[in-house]
């Protein structure tokens, strides 16, 4: 920690280059030994005297991409909607029943849950950091940048929350990672709107895959799978075996001869189900990372360290903006039910 300079007539009998002055208080700070990295002992910023070279100028060229990928994946997401309900519903529904309709609506909510939730994802701010004082002595009070260091890009203090991001070209509070399928950074401001969209993307794209292969077993009649699931259960497995089989040479001879519809329905099936995959475990680690408390960035650098976790259900509940302790409602049953103990 250095030491702080209040008379100027005692720099003169310090030895040259062991001065330096903190950049969140300006006081001017007497080292014992050069070390490019200090501590400031009134306001506790940290000043590193061999910062790093961020390169910005990839930044623009960044940007774009991220947001061609994100227009790519809504016309992607269009087009699962628009192509599943012109493949399934005709095949299997008639509009007017109320299995239809359950089915309309159903349909309507887990698109609109999804692309809103991906575009407020994608388009809202990760989360700017707050602005807060700096640069002279009354201005910041003892303590008042407590490991605060200084972003050259943003050419202001980052918090150790906050982290800075290339891509995005800014400072983000509570930064979980930067997500390339939403072109933004996954942060304070916009981290639920993103854990929405992969809660309903993952139940749309299950959804997508059940109903493609229900209907694909209405399309093709050699598929006759209810008849192998019987033989199955009753023991006749050499028959079931056999039906296979001929299910699969009726398949290779019939497969010149596909519709548009049946190869849309191959195709949803095989999207549907391999995205529905990939974003069940980027949402398992996600809630793991809530239920621990930290954040994707926070994880890999306590990774080195010991890395004391507070793993809480209680986490969760705050994330999604529940303002109350669970243990609350626990401590309200015991409360009423202790006097009809007594
Ligand atoms: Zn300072
Ligand atoms: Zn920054
Ligand atoms: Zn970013």
């Amino acid at each position: 920690m250095a030491d702080i300079v209040k008379d100027e007539h005692c720099i003169s009998s310090m030895p040259e280059g062991l001065e330096t002055t903190c950049w969140g208080c300006e006081l001017r700070l007497l080292l014992s030994s050069y070390t490019p990295i200090f501590k400031c002992g009134w306001c506790g910023a940290i000043t590193n005297r061999n910062p790093q070279i961020v390169q910005t100028e990839r930044f623009r060229w960044r940007w774009l991409r991220d947001r061609c990928f994100v227009s790519i994946l809504i016309l992607f997401m269009l087009f699962v909607i628009c192509g599943g309900v012109w493949a399934v519903y005709p095949v299997v529904f008639s509009i007017s029943s109320s299995v239809g309709i359950l089915h309309c609506i159903l349909t309507t909510i887990l698109s609109v849950s999804t692309i809103s939730s991906f575009s407020l994802a994608a388009f809202c701010s990760a989360g700017a950091p707050p602005s807060i004082l700096w640069g002279s002595y009354p201005t910041v009070g003892k303590g008042g940048l407590e490991n605060y260091t200084f972003c050259l890009v943003c050419s202001k203090p980052k918090s150790p929350r906050t982290h800075h991001c290339r891509s995005c070209g800014m400072c983000v509070l509570d930064m979980d990672h930067h997500c390339p399928f939403i072109g933004n950074c996954v942060g304070a401001a916009n981290h639920r709107y993103f854990i929405t969209f992969l809660f309903s993307a993952v139940i749309s794209t299950f959804y997508v895959s059940i109903m493609s292969v229900y209907t694909v077993f209405h399309l093709w009649p050699p598929l006759k799978y209810r008849s192998i699931v019987r033989l199955v259960i009753s023991g006749r497995r050499t028959e079931a075996w056999r039906l296979v089989k001929e299910i699969t040479v009726a398949f290779f001879n019939s497969a010149a001869n596909l519709s548009a519809r049946h190869l849309v329905l191959i195709y949803l099936f095989v999207a549907s189900l391999s995205v529905a995959i990939g974003l069940n475990v980027l949402l398992w680690q996600q809630l793991i990372f809530i239920y621990e408390g930290k954040t994707y960035l926070s994880h890999l650098s306590s990774q080195g360290n010991s890395g004391v976790t507070q793993r809480d259900c209680q986490n969760i509940f705050h994330f999604f903006g529940w303002r109350y302790s669970v243990s609350r409602f626990f401590t309200v049953f015991y409360r009423t039910k202790k006097p009809h103990k007594k």
